[in-house]
């Protein structure tokens, strides 16, 4: 459902050049877990955006399903992250005036659903997630962990088949890590959402079904176990 090849990207120019991506080749096939690791800086975020078409690669093609997404234009990756892609980051990325609810129905208001569909779609999101009862909180009456589960509810209320996670427990502690984790494989398992996780912790990449390791903006390892 992804593929890249031969993607390299550079930020900068000249002396202050720095080789982010150079050269990567890689599939990741529907229902897939795949965590994307390594030391900072090897080009684990980048590899991400550009999967995600949030930034542009330099070289190469990356294709999602049928859509050649080095081809599109911002508004075309725009509808395609829309309707297939969920994102969850390290510190939730939830907007402090917006309730639980308002937070997870964000994409769908974004994307034109009228305010009492995205509601119970937003309410239906929340339960999967195991928040059902939280709708009415703001994230700043919520712990790290209900954020994230928030945060999941968006990444998910449009169906996603796919999702995208930065470092999501990289701000939690390791039961709630855990548990977010349990909850994105329950996803997996469910609906068979494949799961792209970039982390530094070993104990997430090894829950994985494959791990990628990059350094120096190479993969130095694609496989079932860690090294
Ligand atoms: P990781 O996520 O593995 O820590 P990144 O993908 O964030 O690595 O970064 C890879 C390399 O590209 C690093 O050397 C980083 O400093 C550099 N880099 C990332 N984003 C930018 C940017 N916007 N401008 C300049 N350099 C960048
Ligand atoms: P990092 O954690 O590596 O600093 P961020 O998590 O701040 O990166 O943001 C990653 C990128 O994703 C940013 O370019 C941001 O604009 C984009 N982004 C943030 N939230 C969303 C979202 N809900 N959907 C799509 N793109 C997003």
């Amino acid at each position: 459902m992804i593929r890249v090849s031969e993607v390299s990207k550079t930020y900068g120019k000249g002396e202050a050049a720095t080789r982010a991506l150079r050269d990567v080749s890689l599939t990741i096939a529907k229902g897939e877990t795949v965590a994307i690791t390594g030391p900072s800086g090897c080009g684990k975020t980048t590899l991400l955006h550009l999967l995600a078409g949030l930034e542009e690669a330099e070289k190469g093609e990356i294709w999602a399903g049928e859509a050649l997404i080095t081809q599109l234009d911002d508004q075309e990756i725009a509808k395609i992250r829309l309707s297939r892609m969920g994102f969850v980051f390290q510190t939730y990325h939830l907007v402090p005036v917006l309730t639980a609810w308002e937070n997870a129905a964000l994409p769908l208001i974004a994307s034109g659903v009228s305010t009492k569909e995205a509601r119970t779609r937003a309410m239906e999101a929340l339960k999967e997630v195991g928040l059902a009862d939280k709708a009415h909180r703001y994230p700043s009456q919520l712990s790290g962990g209900q954020n994230q589960r928030v945060a999941i509810a968006r990444a998910i209320i449009g169906k996603p088949s796919i999702i995208w996670a930065d470092e999501p427990t990289g701000a939690l502690d390791s039961d709630t890590a855990d548990q977010i984790i349990g909850l994105l494989e329950m996803l997996n398992r469910h609906y068979g959402t494949t799961l792209v996780i970039v982390t530094h912790d070993p104990k997430v990449a090894d829950r994985m079904s494959r791990i990628i390791r990059l350094q120096n903006g190479r993969i130095v390892h694609d496989g079932g176990a860690a090294l």
